[in-house]
């Protein structure tokens, strides 16, 4: 009988809700005690009443909403090692013999870390005597299971994240009401789609919507004169006949240089070069807004039900998980090797190798 402690971090992310709601009941189901950890890793080092066991109908309703209902913050303190020294006092303190971290990849960074720590972690508390013998004994591992809650669908080794889909449904949306618009007064807009350093949404977006020109951080313009071959690109549909133009811009966008490309400098370069009566929108944080769409609810309900099944499943030689989904089956995979990965791809794009840094996002962007 385990008892396995949750928690949401970072940037929050439609589908966070299911996600938590499954963990919690699937532990009931399987005669686990689940507890709720409020706020992230503050939650974690701050303790007392952050950190309550959950009954089953502590998460009801919690399937159709967006946003995370426990709570997220950015936590300073986790990222110190007595921060994370006193979050696994707190974990403890409470009993948690394993935790559940849904989060980006910052969140799974600091689990990774809190991961291979812990046993040294352990050992000083017993040390300075804020453990007992007995309890060190008892707590010399931590299962962490980490998943992937990130609109940016930015993680090596799943091919969806738990809210990308329902991020790139509200930029559709967005766009399509923007383009309406824009017909009409035969416009130039250039829109600026998040995904910190990750391209898919901009991606994704572009070719679900139509766009003109993408700009994306793992495969910027081949040549330094962009601006040129943005102005003859968008010229030769609007000489075919088309009435708008629509360029979207990552917000992580760079060109081969590794400068960045911001969505108001592509506006001054088309409306000086083209004429174009251009306006910029910023789509922001309506893109995390709203309901998760279908595809968020059921990967974050899966994903949680394996979660659970993953802790049960462990020996104390497992290396900690990550879950996520490959070719639709959802899958289980060394959290480690994913962290990993996942920061080759920005490290690839600061030495220029923009082919790495494709290839390594390839589950995500397909062919
Ligand atoms: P996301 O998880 O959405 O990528 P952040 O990068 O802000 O968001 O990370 C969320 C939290 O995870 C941070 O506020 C911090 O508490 C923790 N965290 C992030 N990176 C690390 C790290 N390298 N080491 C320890 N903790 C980290």
């Amino acid at each position: 009988k385990k008892n396995i402690g949750i928690l949401t971090s970072g940037g929050d992310a439609q589908g966070m809700n299911p996600c938590v709601r499954a963990v919690v009941r699937m532990a009931i189901a399987r005669n686990c005690n689940p507890y709720l950890i409020y706020e992230g890793y503050q939650g974690l080092v701050d303790g007392g009443d952050k950190i309550k066991a959950a009954k089953w109908s502590d998460v009801s309703g919690f399937l159709t909403l967006g946003g995370t209902l426990i709570g997220t913050a950015r936590c300073m303190a986790f990222r110190e090692l007595e921060g994370r020294r006193t979050g696994v006092l707190n974990l403890i303190k409470n009993g948690i013999d394993a935790l559940v971290v849904i989060g980006g990849d910052g969140s799974l960074t600091g689990a990774d870390k809190l991961r291979a720590e812990w046993p040294s972690h352990v050992e000083a508390l017993e040390k300075d005597g804020r453990i007992s013998k007995e309890s060190a004994d008892k707590y010399r591992t931590l299962m962490i299971v980490g998943m992937v809650g990130s609109i940016d669908n930015d993680l090596a080794s799943t091919d969806m994240t738990i809210g990308a889909s329902s991020a790139l449904t509200r930029i559709c949306e967005s766009v399509d009401a923007i383009l309406s618009t824009a017909l009409s007064h035969q416009r130039a807009f250039v829109v600026e789609v998040m995904g910190r350093h990750c391209g898919w949404l901009a991606l994704n977006a572009a070719i679900s919507t139509g766009a003109d020109y993408l700009f994306i951080p793992e495969a910027p313009p081949k040549n330094d004169d962009w601006e040129t071959a943005m102005c003859n690109t968008l010229k030769a549909s609007r000489d075919a006949g088309k009435r708008t133009s629509l360029v979207i811009v990552a917000e992580g966008a760079i060109d081969r240089n590794l400068n960045p490309i911001k969505a108001e400098y592509v506006k001054d370069v088309l409306a000086q070069r083209l004429g174009y009566d251009t306006r910029v929108t910023i789509l922001g944080h309506v893109q995390r807004g709203g309901a998760p769409v279908h595809f968020d609810r059921f990967l974050g309900t899966m994903q949680g039900a394996e979660a659970v099944e993953a802790i049960l499943r462990a020996t104390p030689e497992t290396p900690s998980p990550v879950i996520g989904m490959l070719e639709n089956k959802i899958t289980t995979q060394p959290l480690k090797e994913a962290i990993q990965l996942t920061g080759e791809v920005a490290a690839s794009i600061g030495r220029k190798d923009f082919a790495r840094a494709m290839e390594l996002r390839s589950n995500a962007f397909g062919q």
